[in-house]
């Protein structure tokens, strides 16, 4: 019974995919991912008030966006709490707070009902305060965004200093709060069933012999260093001459982390998309052709990406999180 069980979760989730996007900024990070809309609903939590760019898109495709925005600051920080409830379940968020279950709103919501003689106006009155959203039991023709990581991570450090002056810097037990808080919420998308997308920017980061690597932002640069590990796919987006790359393959560059569960190399297809991993056969240019060579490496990609990400032997954050841990018990 739960042999079955655990095959049909690993068919399930391969039908899916979570991929973590990163790059500088205005390197069309957001296009790209928005550009799935064509085949996808797309659920788009906004974080950095990015979603601009999505205006770009034709207008059918927009209309196949759910937008939520979280508006994000240094004294409200919002995104943290509401992002943590969104992968552990299903929420209603507030419009004007992106809060799950705002209290506030839903006075609001009662107090309009009270000023109406119309019963059924009252619902639809109060439905617009609210988007209700179930990640985990979302389908597979859904593609749920992140914008950003870099602002979560911010939220995060927000969240944990609140109380705290304006120069307060932060300390050992801190910086480790952060590491859980921040592992607590991709642990959950490491472990879903649906698709994400998870957007960053770029962080120099030392790996193995002090070779310097461009690496996902995420809390702090020892932390930022394993994010890889979360994920299927980890893309790289940059400018070169004008144009906007993406690369997904490990080969891409040996001082920026790339790498893809499926092998799928997106700088391989003439005009770059996302869909090369979600709908690879719409895509076929860009299936890892595999040289005899290079066979016996085929399946260690996977393996390679990790350890290329966790190459330093004692990851920081991880000691911080154990010692956190024994501290508790
Ligand atoms: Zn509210």
């Amino acid at each position: 019974m739960t042999t079955n069980m655990a095959k049909l979760n690993t068919k399930a989730a391969s039908k899916t995919h979570r991929v973590l996007l990163f790059g500088g900024p205005k390197t069309g990070k957001s296009l790209i991912a928005g550009q799935l809309a064509e085949y996808y609903n797309l659920i788009w939590v906004d974080m950095e008030n990015g979603h601009e760019t999505l205006f770009q898109l034709p207008p059918e495709w927009q209309e196949k966006i759910e937008l939520i925005n979280l508006p994000d600051t240094r004294s409200y920080p919002i995104a943290i709490e509401t992002c943590l409830k969104m992968v552990k379940g299903s929420v209603s968020i507030c419009e004007q707070h992106g809060k799950v279950g705002c209290m506030i709103c839903k006075r609001v919501q009662t107090d309009r009902c009270k000023s109406t003689d119309d019963s059924i106006k009252h619902i639809e009155i109060g439905k617009e305060l609210f988007t209700d959203v179930d990640l985990p039991n979302m389908n597979h023709n859904s593609v749920v965004v992140f914008d950003s990581l870099t602002q979560l991570s911010n939220s995060a450090i927000a969240f944990i200093t609140k109380d705290q002056p304006d120069d307060y810097k932060l300390n050992y037990d801190d910086w480790g709060n952060l590491g859980k808080l921040l592992d607590i919420f991709l642990s959950h998308i490491q472990q879903a069933g649906y698709n994400v997308i998870v957007i960053s920017h770029e962080i120099e980061a030392e790996t193995e012999g002090k070779k310097k690597t461009l690496v996902p932002v995420g809390g702090t640069r020892n932390f930022s260093r394993n994010i890889a590990k979360y994920f299927d796919h980890v893309i790289y987006a940059e400018r070169k001459n004008r144009k906007h790359i993406f690369a997904s393959s490990t080969q891409y560059a040996t001082n920026i982390l790339t790498g893809s569960r499926t092998d799928v190399r997106v700088e391989d297809a003439e005009k770059a998309s996302l869909l090369a991993i979600f709908k690879p056969e719409l895509y076929p240019e860009t299936a890892h052709k595999s040289e005899a060579g290079k066979e016996g490496k085929k399946t260690g990609k996977v393996g390679k990406l990790a350890a290329k990400a966790t190459s330093t032997s004692a990851s920081k954050a991880g000691d911080i999180l154990a010692k956190l841990k024994a501290k508790q018990k």
